[in-house]
């Protein structure tokens, strides 16, 4: 096992990184931005050092910073989190050339599964159901792209092939609006990944988002670990998150759960990983894989009960998977609240000094939050401040729990988007379950 980890993230998942690292016996290293002196697990970490000023090109992106950190330090390994570097192939590339290990896939997966046009064909190739769509990039030719869009059909969705975070991507209901649409995607897509390809897929019009996780070791062990229903977003940006996605049958999860680990298998997957899906009319259809750690990973360890992080290590240190898929079973029900310093009104980041923190307990509630009293929040970096997770018998018995714990939660002197997650768990609609990627937007009147 790795002597010491240097953890190149901030926040929440820098903590719950550093736990996992705790309880393998692994000594930390935490670099963090001059505005991030006071985070929890610097104080916690075993070494600190500081790495840059407060934005994050300068510090978090700072790649140079990052290793000469890790070799003045003696860390054997370098876990990115979520965000930030943790999907970027050159990054994965200069850690290894560097000599040290990077905790996630080999820095060619991460390649071909950044570029969601290469993946789709890698997934297509494996087998999984994809997205019916322009099969590649879309040409410059407009006479090729009104056929394309013709034979999937309207609605279709114009996507950056390099995109993420929900940026990128443009729904186009009518011919009249489809060149101008794949043009101006272009351009942005140009100006925020640096990569103007795009491509075409049909637009679902009333999908949910399900998603598999995998974990894989490099000895050709693939398992997974069930799925999760993420439809619960505002702007393509995941809100709440639940284990196991109501309505999906234990055959079900068994046959897409086998697709997913046999398509890592076939790329040579190494490491935790997720398989992103629409969920339309009991189909499945692949849009990205996630090469990394995902914020909504902890409602599959609470169904589970396996600590993903640590497996994550383990499989990074080159271990062979201790797991098999006969050993995981699904038990009970998990929902996982994103908490974020914003006003629940108009979505505002609220960055400010917290008054006062208390955390709900009681069976079942977890809070993964590197939050404290005294703590300011900064302006720079995302405004998700922690994760309230309720896990319980049942879906019903969860959201009591997560009900309860709400109202239980204080968090003073910032905004806090607990009261939209106050009406959500009280939403009838979405307590019956199943709702679509557009409930939310569609209840706040957004969409
Ligand atoms: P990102 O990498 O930016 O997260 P994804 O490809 O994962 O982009 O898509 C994010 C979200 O965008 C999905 O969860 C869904 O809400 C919406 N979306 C993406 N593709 C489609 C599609 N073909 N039809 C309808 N909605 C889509």
């Amino acid at each position: 096992m790795f002597d010491k980890v240097l953890i190149a993230n901030r926040g929440e998942i820098a903590l719950r990184v550093l736990r996992a690292c705790r309880e393998l016996g692994i000594r930390t290293v935490a670099v963090h931005s001059t505005a991030d002196r006071d985070l929890k697990h610097v104080r916690l970490a075993d070494e600190s050092v500081c790495i840059g000023g407060p934005n994050s090109i300068d510090s978090y992106l700072n790649v140079p910073a990052l290793i000469s950190a890790a070799e003045v330090t003696d860390a054997i390994a370098i876990h990115p989190g979520y965000g930030f570097l943790s999907e970027n192939a050159d990054f994965a590339e200069r850690v290894e050339q560097s000599g040290f290990t990077f905790i996630g896939p080999r820095a060619d997966t991460i390649r071909a599964m950044g570029d969601k046009v290469s993946a789709i064909h890698c997934m297509r190739k494996a087998g999984i159901p994809c997205v019916p769509g322009s099969d590649g990039p879309l040409g410059s030719h407009a006479e090729t792209n009104l056929r394309i869009a013709r034979e999937i059909g309207y609605p279709v969705i114009i996507k950056a092939a390099g995109g993420g975070g929900g940026r990128g991507m443009r729904a186009v209901h009518t011919e009249a609006s489809l060149l101008t649409a794949i043009s101006l995607t272009r351009t942005e897509a140009a100006s925020a990944f640096g990569n103007d390809m795009v491509y075409m897929e049909k637009y679902l019009e009333n999908p949910r988002h399900i998603e598999i996780q995998v974990l894989a070791d490099e000895h050709g062990n693939a398992i997974h670990l069930g799925e999760r229903d993420c439809s619960m977003q505002r702007r393509h940006q995941k809100v709440m998150e639940e284990a196991p996605a109501p309505g999906i049958s234990a055959k079900t999860r068994k046959k897409i759960g086998a697709l997913c680990s046999k398509a890592c298998r076939d790329i040579g997957y190494r490491g935790v990983g997720t398989f992103e899906f629409l969920y339309e009319n009991d189909e499945f259809y692949f849009i990205e894989m996630n090469t990394r750690l995902q914020v909504e990973h902890c409602v599959t360890e609470m169904v589970t009960g396996i600590d993903l992080v640590k497996q994550q290590l383990l499989v990074a240190a080159g271990e062979k998977l201790s797991l098999r898929q006969d050993d995981i079973h699904i038990t009970g029900h998990a929902i996982e609240c994103r908490l974020n310093a914003e006003d629940p009104e108009n979505f505002m980041p609220s960055p400010g000094t917290i008054k006062r923190f208390h955390v709900p307990g009681g069976p079942g509630i977890r809070i993964d939050s590197h939050l404290y009293s005294g703590y300011v929040v900064p302006p720079y970096y995302d405004s998700m401040v922690g994760k309230l997770i309720a896990h319980g018998e049942d879906r019903a018995s969860a959201l009591a729990r997560m009900r309860t714990a709400l109202n239980e939660i204080v968090i003073d002197g910032i905004k806090t988007n607990v009261p939209l997650h106050q009406s959500l768990i009280d939403d009838s609609n979405f307590a019956a379950g199943g709702t679509s990627i557009h409930y939310l937007e569609r209840k706040l009147g957004l969409a």
